[in-house]
């Protein structure tokens, strides 16, 4: 409570505009971003957004299913949002759990989608990559030819939580 608190407190008019202009008229994002729920990767922050910009899907890994495949189709047919982006990050916790096997509780869901992306790799950023790139194969089998969503735009990426940086992955 405190912190939102000071959010309320920080609010310039732009940004109290902007709450009611997306309130009234509702939400435009111009991208959809599927990520990690690691705390250090926050994509409000790393792309400049503000309010109703991004579309954010976030789960552990940044892996795909039947709920975010559902979410992504919404903002793409519904919203129309041209361009979604499979984000993952450095020393992601979840790859690192896919490379050391473990198959704890509900965790092995998401290790185990992550090992099916990386196969045989061992390398922790390659890795990362790898279950980037699986991402944005699932994504373009889903949506690359849907007739609801067209032009598009399906890319990976990949964000250094040391540096900042957000780097393009080709595919
Ligand atoms: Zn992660």
């Amino acid at each position: 409570m405190e912190g939102n608190r000071q959010y309320l407190d920080l609010t310039d008019i732009k940004l109290s505009a902007l709450r009611e202009e997306t309130a009234d008229h509702g939400q435009h994002p111009y991208a959809i971003v599927i990520c990690c729920s690691d705390s250090r990767v926050i994509p409000e922050e790393i792309f400049s957004a503000s309010i109703g910009d991004l579309f954010v899907i976030r789960v552990a890994g940044n892996v795909l299913d039947n709920h975010q495949l559902g979410s992504v189709e919404y903002a793409a047919a519904h919203l129309g949002v041209k361009l979604i982006v499979m984000l993952g990050h450095t020393n992601c916790g979840a790859v690192g759990a896919a490379l050391s096997g473990e198959t704890e509780g509900f965790i092995r869901y998401i290790v185990e989608d992550i090992q099916e992306a990386i196969g045989e790799e061992k390398d922790p950023l390659r890795a990362s990559e790898l279950n980037v790139l699986h991402g944005v194969k699932q994504l373009r089998k889903a949506f690359g030819a849907h007739p609801e969503i067209p032009d598009v735009e399906i890319d990976g990426a990949m964000y250094d939580i040391r540096t900042g940086k957000v780097r393009w992955l080709e595919s």
